[in-house]
C-alpha cells in the first residue's frame, strides 16, 4: 500500500523550498526544506532567531509562505486555514482557560467539533490518564503547577487526535527537574499516542535526548537533518560542531591528504593526524576537536604538547584546558574520575594530548 514501507514513505510533513520573508526586508526562512516522517519525534534545534518558530507556524497555518510548498500527507495544505489542518501546537505558554477546569479545558476543542457528550467524557478520562493526571478533572486550571499545566496543555492538544503535533519550546518555562522529568515524559507520549511530533528547542542536550532526527538551523538554512548520534559524530559544517557537543577550533593547514587520512599542521609546525576528507593539500581549516575523545599523558608522552591553565571539576570528570606550544591555540581535554584516584595533573603542569585520529574533524567554513 503507498506510504507503507521504509521506501515509499510518504511524509507526514513536507517543507519544499519554502521562503518566509517579512516587511523590512527580513528573510526568516531562506529555501527551507525538510522532510519529516510519519510517526517521528523531529526537532528543529537553532539558536534564537534562526526561523524555527516562523517554521513551525507555516506548518501551523498562522502564517503563509512567500515562496514554497507544504504538505501534509503528500497534499498541499498553505491554502487551509490553521483549523482545517489535523495539526495543533503546544506553546511555552500554556495558553490555558485559567478559571475553567481541567476537564473543560480538555473538552474545549472536541465541544467545538460537536462530538457526542459522551464521546467527549470517554476521551477526557483517557487524556487525562495519558498525561497521568487522574483525579484533577474538577480542578481549576490556575490552581495546577507549571509542570501540570503543561500536561493539561498537551491532554488538549491531543484530545482530538491531530496528525502532527507541534511543540514550541513547551518545556523552557519548568526549572530544571521538571524539564527534564516533562522530557521523558514528551517523549513517552510520542511513542504511546505514534502521532508525529515537531519539536522546537535552542537546547542541544534536549534535541538529542528525545528526538528520532533533528534539523540543526542558523539563519534562516536548515544545515543538517539526522539521528542525534550523526549530528553530534559526523557534523558537516563547523556550526552544527559548535553548537551540538563542546568542541575546540585549532586553525590549521593542510599538509598532505589521501585515502589513508589527512595530514594537518599547526601555526606552531606541530602535526595532527585524521582520518580521510576532501581535502586538497595546503588547503586553510578548522579543526575540531571533543574534550572528551582525548586524554592526557605526562610530558614525556607522544601527542601534542602544551601546558594545563586551568583544571575544573565536574564530579563524574574533570576538565583540563591545555594552551598548546608555540601559541597554537587552546583546547579542552575531559577525564572521567574515578573514585579515590585524584588525576597527578594540576595547573601549570607539561602534558601531551593524545589524539586518537577519530576524534580529528576538520571544516572548511570559518
Ligand atoms: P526564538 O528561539 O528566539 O524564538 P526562532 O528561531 O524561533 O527564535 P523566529 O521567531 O522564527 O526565530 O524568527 C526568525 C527571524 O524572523 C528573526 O529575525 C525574527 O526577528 C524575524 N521575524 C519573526 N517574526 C516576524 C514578524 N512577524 N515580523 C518581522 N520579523 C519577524
Amino acid at each position: 500500500m503507498l506510504g507503507e514501507g521504509v521506501g515509499s514513505c510518504i511524509p507526514a510533513i513536507e517543507a519544499r523550498s519554502v521562503v518566509k520573508s517579512f516587511p523590512g526586508g527580513a528573510v526568516a526562512l531562506d529555501h527551507v526544506s525538510i522532510d519529516i516522517r510519519p510517526n517521528e519525534f523531529f526537532t528543529l534545534l537553532g539558536p534564537s532567531g534562526c526561523g524555527k518558530t516562523t517554521l513551525l507556524r507555516l506548518i501551523a497555518g498562522f502564517e503563509q509562505p512567500t515562496a514554497g510548498e507544504i504538505y501534509l500527507d503528500g497534499e498541499r495544505i498553505e491554502h487551509l486555514p490553521p483549523f482545517r489542518r489535523p495539526i495543533n501546537t503546544v506553546f511555552q505558554s500554556y495558553a490555558l482557560f485559567p478559571h475553567m477546569t481541567v476537564g473543560q479545558n480538555i473538552a474545549f476543542g472536541l465541544e467545538m467539533q460537536g462530538i457526542a457528550k459522551a464521546e467527549i467524557a470517554r476521551r477526557v478520562a483517557e487524556m487525562l490518564a495519558l498525561v497521568k493526571l487522574e483525579g484533577f478533572e474538577g480542578r481549576k486550571a490556575d490552581q495546577m503547577s507549571g509542570g501540570q499545566q503543561q500536561r493539561v496543555a498537551l491532554a488538549r492538544a491531543l484530545a482530538n487526535k491531530p496528525k502532527v503535533l507541534l511543540l514550541d519550546e513547551p518545556l523552557s518555562a519548568l526549572d530544571l527537574k521538571l524539564r527534564k522529568e516533562m522530557q521523558f515524559e514528551l517523549k513517552r507520549l510520542q511513542t504511546e499516542t505514534g502521532i508525529t511530533f515537531v519539536f522546537v528547542t535552542h537546547d542541544q542536550e534536549e534535541a538529542l535526548t528525545m528526538s528520532d532526527r533533528i534539523a540543526v538551523m542558523s539563519a534562516g538554512r536548515v544545515l543538517q537533518v539526522g539521528a542525534p548520534r550523526d549530528i553530534y559524530e559526523n557534523p558537516e559544517h563547523r556550526f552544527v560542531a559548535d553548537f551540538i557537543g563542546e568542541t575546540d577550533f585549532l586553525d590549521a593547514m593542510v599538509e598532505a591528504s589521501d585515502d589513508a587520512g589527512v595530514r594537518y599542521r599547526l601555526s606552531s609546525g606541530a602535526f595532527i593526524d585524521g582520518p580521510p576528507q576532501d581535502f586538497n593539500a595546503g588547503a586553510s581549516v578548522a579543526l575540531s576537536t571533543r574534550p572528551e575523545r582525548l586524554h592526557l599523558g605526562d610530558a614525556a608522552g607522544d601527542g601534542l604538547a602544551g601546558t594545563i591553565d586551568a583544571v575544573v571539576y565536574f564530579g563524574t570528570d574533570t576538565t583540563f584546558h591545555v594552551a598548546l606550544d608555540g601559541g597554537a591555540g587552546s583546547i579542552r581535554v575531559r577525564e572521567q574520575n574515578i573514585a579515590g584516584k585524584p588525576f597527578p595533573f594540576d595547573r601549570g603542569d607539561r602534558v601531551t594530548i593524545q589524539m586518537p585520529r577519530a576524534a580529528v574533524r576538520a571544516f572548511r567554513d570559518f
